[in-house]
């Protein structure tokens, strides 16, 4: 195993057994994930969060979109999203029978689809991008669109099928990722973890979503995210199946319905850290939605809120040793991907963790030392086991 190996004394914490063989700090997807694997493997595990869930797993949509999100220049990324979407149906039943909890996991499918004829320009060349890379995009006319959702905007133009991007409900997600670690003997303290050299434990996991800038000085910032969640009436399910991606007058929302008649309609991107929901964003969010999905203006508004993802300079996780700190294992920065990275992230981690030193492949483009020399991240991870964050850190966000 990776690390110093179990030690007998306590960390700040005061866990009330030997320290642990890993501590994870943070409970949102990506630290419960790894919790559960490690635990399962055998391994004492604590992890530390003083508000578990609370991050940007909340809000988020849940969409598993490796096609969808496709984007130029992200082909390394593109992979990982593929390989993790790839093993979410058996993490999927995995989770499921481990925490004895529906997880919301769907497979129906997603529709992307543009409502004009510049918005459908805009998509096409996004799909012969995807096609280039072979993922599986399969452009549908508009008779074949409303075949397959008959609520669709007469007005829309035209869509593509991305039938392998599925979606899971993200707060039903985290509370059985909890549960399946908790179940296996992870131990959740809930206070958070102020300094890296405060934990006790033979590895450290660093899963602390946005909060890893603050714990390691890596370059993670927040990236606004405002979401509405919309109910349709009389307790009914949404009159569509599949998640819609859409263009509509060069406005990007997606919808994203769950069995329970929640419609997650999202999302702004902004480059800013406050959690206000403005006007102006729900006004673009519905206008848009209801324009791919006239009957959405039917539907209750339940909530409008806001997340901060935990964006990186080039939009992928870090994922691996934190530099100069080999016991110190970064899971972070997953951005707009947290949800469909889970089951990689986790299983690369635990892998990492168990393997004796040896690192998987797939790793070897994310890890964080990748960011080592941009100036501040070696100010802050060379101030050795206090792990301050330099002053500089603000620049990046
Ligand atoms: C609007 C929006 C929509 C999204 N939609 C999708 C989607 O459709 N699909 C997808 O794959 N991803 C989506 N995401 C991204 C996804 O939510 C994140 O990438 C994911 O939640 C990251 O998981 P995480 O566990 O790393 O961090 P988080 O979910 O942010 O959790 C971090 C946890 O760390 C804890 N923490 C922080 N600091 C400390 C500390 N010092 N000590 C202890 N604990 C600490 C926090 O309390 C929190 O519980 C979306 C995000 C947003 C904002």
């Amino acid at each position: 195993m990776l690390g110093r190996g179990p030690s007998s004394t306590g960390g700040v914490n005061k866990v009330p057994f030997l320290a642990p063989d890993v501590a994870v700090v943070g409970a949102g997807p990506v630290g419960l994930a790894i919790a559960w694997r490690c635990a399962a493997r055998g391994l004492r595990v604590v992890v530390h969060d003083p508000t578990p869930g609370s991050g940007a797993s909340h809000v988020a949509a849940g969409m598993l979109a490796p096609v969808a999100e496709a984007y130029f220049g992200e082909q390394e990324l593109t992979g990982l999203l593929t390989e993790s979407a790839g093993r979410w149906p058996e993490f999927a039943v995995e989770l499921t029978e481990a925490a004895g909890t529906d997880i919301g996991y769907r497979t129906e499918g997603t529709l992307v689809v543009g409502l004009t004829a510049d918005d459908l320009a805009e998509a096409r060349r996004l799909w012969a991008y995807q096609q280039g890379l072979g993922l599986p995009v399969t452009p549908l006319r508009p008779s074949q669109l409303r075949e397959r959702e008959p609520a669709l905007a007469p007005r829309v133009r035209g869509g593509a099928l991305a039938a392998t991007d599925h979606q899971v409900d993200p707060r039903r997600l985290v509370p059985a990722l909890r549960l399946a670690a908790e179940r296996a003997g992870a131990v959740l303290v809930t206070e958070p973890v102020r300094r890296l050299s405060d934990v006790t434990a033979g590895v450290t996991v660093v899963a602390a979503g946005c909060g890893v800038a603050a714990l390691t000085g890596l370059p993670v910032r927040p990236v606004k995210g405002q979401v509405l969640r919309l109910r349709a009436p009389d307790g009914a399910p949404p009159g569509f199946r599949h998640v819609i991606r859409g263009y509509a007058d060069g406005e990007q929302v997606y919808l994203v319905p769950r069995h329970s008649g929640e419609v997650v309609v999202g999302a702004t991107v902004e480059e800013r850290s406050d959690l206000d929901v403005s006007a102006g964003a729900v006004l673009r969010l519905l206008r848009a939605a209801v324009d791919l999905l006239p009957e959405i203006a039917e539907y209750d508004l339940v909530e409008t809120s806001a997340g901060l993802r935990p964006g990186t300079p080039d939009n992928a996780p870090m994922l691996g040793p934190l530099p100069g700190h080999p016991d110190v294992l970064v899971a972070a920065g997953h951005h707009r991907h947290g949800i469909v990275l889970t089951p990689v992230t986790a299983d690369l981690i635990t892998d990492l963790i168990c393997g004796g030193g040896s690192s998987p492949p797939l790793l070897a483009p994310f890890r964080p030392e990748r960011f080592a020399n941009l100036p501040g991240v070696v100010a802050a991870t060379a101030v050795g086991n206090t792990f301050q964050p330099s002053t500089e850190v603000d620049s990046w966000n």
